[in-house]
């Protein structure tokens, strides 16, 4: 089939810590030679996408700055669109805070004056953020989480906790689920990558290394999945997972074999 666009994922997909995925190149490549319109999104909400963008440029992957999306991207756009005016806590990476800033979100540390709380990945995650959530999050607030990434793959094989664990650390203290998660699989996230993608979603490719959140959000939108087995997930997983990808292949150097099948 004549596929028109391409969502791919860049943790474990292209790269893996700071090193290109083998196949990566060839894979993107490929898909270009083909025609393939595409869109780099990520999960990893503490840089913006242009700044993945310069990443995947110092890795030889040339890729213009409206190219690539992050969960830090699509969480800056919604508070933009949904909160203007509401003081934010952020629980999360510094690199986040920067981003909300820079797009002149409010921001505030005290728990009193918060309209929104908005927890993410931070390596200082500690007892007084959950002592902080739980002063600041009344029914009057809005709940929100970047990314459900409960972990991150870090590079030979280890996995790091990620967004995923510290939203449900807070969730559990505040006794609340978020009212919106914004990366993959949401339908904010999607929204945002539609934008962005000129082809509708039947024409489109979806390429991630996790099934509850790059291939979720393909099949939701009825886009072709492509699984890679070169970062979270591998053939065990893929057993008890209720995602069934249309397509399994080991990395994205691969890809040859799903964009020439009828
Ligand atoms: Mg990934």
């Amino acid at each position: 089939m004549e596929y028109a666009g391409a969502i791919i994922d860049l943790d474990g997909t292209v790269y893996r810590g700071g090193d290109l995925v083998p196949g990566a190149t060839a894979g993107i490549d490929r898909l270009r030679a083909a025609g393939i319109e595409l869109l780099f999104l990520s999960n990893n909400p503490t840089r913006t996408g242009a700044a993945y963008a310069e990443t995947l440029g110092d890795l030889g992957i040339d890729v213009a700055a409206d190219r690539v999306l992050s969960a830090g991207t699509v969480t800056t756009d919604f508070l933009r669109d949904e909160h203007p005016e509401d003081p934010v806590l952020l629980i999360g990476d510094p690199g986040l805070r920067e981003q909300l800033a820079a797009a002149d979100q409010p921001l505030t540390d005290d728990p009193e004056e918060a309209d929104v709380v908005l927890a993410s990945w931070t390596m200082d995650f500690d007892y007084d953020d959950m002592r902080t959530a739980l002063e600041a999050v009344d029914d009057e607030t809005t709940f929100l989480g970047t990314d459900p990434d409960r972990t991150w793959p870090a590079g030979d094989g280890e996995h790091i906790p990620g967004s995923g664990a510290v939203i449900r650390a807070v969730a559990g203290v505040v006794d609340r689920e978020p009212e919106a998660v914004l990366g993959k699989p949401s339908p904010q996230a999607l929204g945002a990558a539609q934008e962005r993608l000129a082809a509708p979603p039947g024409d489109c490719l979806i390429v991630g290394d996790r099934l509850d959140t790059d291939l979720a959000m393909g099949q939701r939108a009825g886009m072709t999945t492509v699984l890679v087995l070169s970062g979270s997930t591998d053939r065990a997983d893929l057993a008890d997972s209720p995602v069934e990808p249309d397509n399994v292949i080991a990395d994205l150097g691969e890809i040859g074999t799903v964009i020439d099948r009828d």
